[in-house]
């Protein structure tokens, strides 16, 4: 069989030329015309649930967008139940069938751009660049497990066995599957993990995070109007007591999620408890991601990518940088070239196209970091400040910390912590970082590329980046996840992801 896991037979969407006037005006119209209320709810068997309904505010400027209705343990129960019933018809689709619905799906993301970005900004809120870079990734994922997944799962790959004895091998979908997103990327990882767990043939029940169920539900919607019957995805918006309804319910046969390394210990926890079968967790959490700078990299590229690494999406992003390791001899000029470049920020109202970071996600986000910079401002030494209005805006801020070991937890925001080290502490710091525990993004910035590989082969991470910045993974070209406590692979938008959403079944026929 050709199997195209590597998905070289496709092409990833392209973006869109901001120096273009037309097309961004189009663009900018088309989101603004897209704007109104909107509504979330638990969607079983194509129909609306029952839940309790509330407010959904945006980060923005805290108007109210529109509503969700939150299932409670009944509703996440009965999805469960229609997701089983619906999962037989759904794993008997023939393959190509499954990955057509995919691509009809990619092509409504496409037909419903505005709606979609204005969503991802309203909700989320996202710059515009940002909130493109996430609806290309999500049309991606879809494309890109549909290929793979149209060859993988059509026929069973014959093996080799001795004469008189046919063998082969069939993957098939496990299941009911819950996925589990995260409100940082409520599109394309919402998407990505459905899409890969449909395209393995299971039927799914989605559980958008709290904070952005608006764009989750419209993207079930779109899947289901290109042909994913209803009984094969069900949606089921709600907190951490929906969470565990799903991932306690007898009809469980996977898990799939990404968010923090405590929720995932969670989720470990809960699934090693139940009774019966013995089920899969696909995690991807965070890290307390780090670049390393030698003395060799060239300043002007150290400051632009350790600016976009720690500070885009207002440092919301599980690849984000957090500590920045410098050499020493050049510490002094690379910090300062690096604050020169922060100082260039503009924090404030995403929909404004000059607007580098916009809010963080909600409240308690916010209570987070502020308390963050209170307590570096009193123990760390201030290398930088920016500046941010009110509301859940917050600054950019640089502080030199005492070493490696004084951040122990990711802090999801924009945030950047440097250390300096001796140039014959390399090796110290490298068992630091190791020692940390967490295996997700790893940048450096060295002219010398044996050192930078050097450095790459003693650390765990699953996404090495070397003079250049560490976020932004490319489907297909960056497969993104990590090791350790940053999750358990395999990684999205890789060749291996969707096997793992599967059973192997080997078939050996006596002839
Ligand atoms: N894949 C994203 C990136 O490379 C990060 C995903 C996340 O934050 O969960 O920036």
């Amino acid at each position: 069989l050709p199997r195209d896991l590597f998905g070289r037979g496709r092409r990833n969407s392209p973006g869109l030329a901001f120096g273009d006037g037309a097309s961004l005006r189009r663009l900018t119209e088309a989101v603004a015309a897209a704007a109104g209320p909107a509504e979330a709810a638990p969607i079983i068997d194509g129909a609306t649930g029952a839940g309790r309904a509330r407010p959904v505010a945006s980060p923005i400027d805290g108007v109210t967008l529109g509503s969700v209705v939150e299932a409670d343990p009944a509703t996440a129960s009965l999805a469960m139940e229609a997701a089983a019933r619906g999962f037989p018809a759904w794993a008997a689709t023939p393959a190509r069938e499954r990955a057509a619905c995919l691509e009809r799906a990619a092509e409504a993301f496409l037909r419903e751009q505005g709606r979609l970005l204005h969503l991802l900004q309203a909700e989320a809120g996202k710059t515009l660049d940002d909130a493109l870079a996430e609806w290309r990734e999500a049309i991606d994922f879809l494309r890109y497990y549909a290929a793979q997944g149209r060859d993988l799962f059509s026929e069973p790959e014959n093996l080799p066995g001795p004469a008189g004895e046919a063998n082969s091998l069939s993957l098939v979908g496990r299941g009911v599957f819950v996925a589990v997103s995260p409100w940082n990327f409520p599109l394309a990882i919402f998407t990505g993990q459905v899409a890969a767990a449909l395209m393995a043939g299971n039927a799914v029940v989605a559980k958008p995070a709290p904070q952005t169920p608006l764009v989750a539900d419209l993207a079930v919607r779109l899947l289901q109007g290109a042909g994913i019957p209803g009984s094969a995805l069900h949606l089921v918006p709600g907190g951490p007591e929906t969470g565990a309804a799903l991932i306690g319910h007898p009809a469980l046969s996977g898990v799939v999620f990404t968010g923090s390394t405590v929720t995932a210990r969670r989720i470990n926890r809960a699934l090693a408890a139940r009774a019966g079968a013995i089920l899969p967790l696909i995690a991807e959490t965070g890290g307390i991601n780090a670049m390393i700078v030698d003395a060799t990299a060239l300043p002007e590229q150290v400051a632009d990518d350790v600016v976009t690494s720690a500070f885009r999406s207002a440092g919301q992003r599980c690849s984000a940088l957090r500590l920045l390791l410098v050499q020493e001899d050049v510490a002094d000029r690379m910090i300062a070239a690096v604050a020169g470049a922060a100082r260039e920020l503009a924090v404030g109202d995403p929909h404004d196209l000059a607007t580098d970071l916009g809010p963080v996600i909600d409240a308690e986000a916010r209570e987070r970091l502020d308390a963050h910079v209170a307590a570096l401002s009193a123990s760390a030494r201030p290398h930088f400040a920016g500046r941010a209005p009110g509301g859940l805006y917050v600054a950019p801020h640089i502080f030199e910390i005492g070493g490696v070991a004084d951040l122990r937890e990711e802090v999801f925001g924009p945030i950047l912590h440097v250390v300096r080290y001796p140039a014959d502490g390399l090796a110290r710091v490298v068992d630091e970082i190791r020692a940390g525990g967490y295996g997700l993004t790893l940048g450096i910035h060295s002219r010398i590329e044996e050192a930078a590989e050097r450095i790459a082969e003693a650390l765990p991470h699953g996404n090495v980046y070397v003079n250049c910045n560490m976020i932004g993974a490319v489907v297909g070209s960056q497969p993104f996840g990590g090791t350790g406590l940053s999750g358990t692979g395999p990684k999205a938008g890789g060749p291996h992801y969707l096997a793992r959403f599967a059973i192997e079944r080997t078939l050996t026929i006596n002839t």
